[in-house]
């Protein structure tokens, strides 16, 4: 298993969703590559902190997207094409699809 593949079968794998052979060879590639490893954890925290957030907040199931983007908008430093700002804009729509994914369940 490549590293394409791994990150893929990362979200899943976390979950337990994956059938027992995926799960193997996303293990025995974790326990090779370091950056997926480091990817893995990530995906972790951020699961962990969004779940905290929803249970805190009881963020309501529609328009948040719509909320989220509005908010974002009155943040010039995110519009400016830096690479901070890239980077935060790519932190917020990985923590969008994780939060979806999230909710699916
Ligand atoms: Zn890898």
């Amino acid at each position: 298993m490549d590293c394409q593949n791994a990150k893929t079968g990362l979200s899943p794998y976390l979950d337990s969703e994956l059938p027992r052979e995926d799960a193997a060879a996303i293990a025995a590639h974790l326990a090779q590559c370091e950056r997926c490893r480091l990817l893995l954890e990530e995906l972790r925290l951020v699961g962990i902190a969004l779940r905290a957030q929803l249970a805190t907040h009881r963020i309501p199931p529609f328009g948040v997207r719509s909320k989220v983007r509005a908010a974002l908008a009155l943040l010039p430093a995110l519009r400016a094409p830096r690479a901070s700002a890239w980077r935060s804009r790519r932190i917020w729509r990985r923590l969008g699809r994780t939060w979806l994914r999230a909710r699916a369940r």
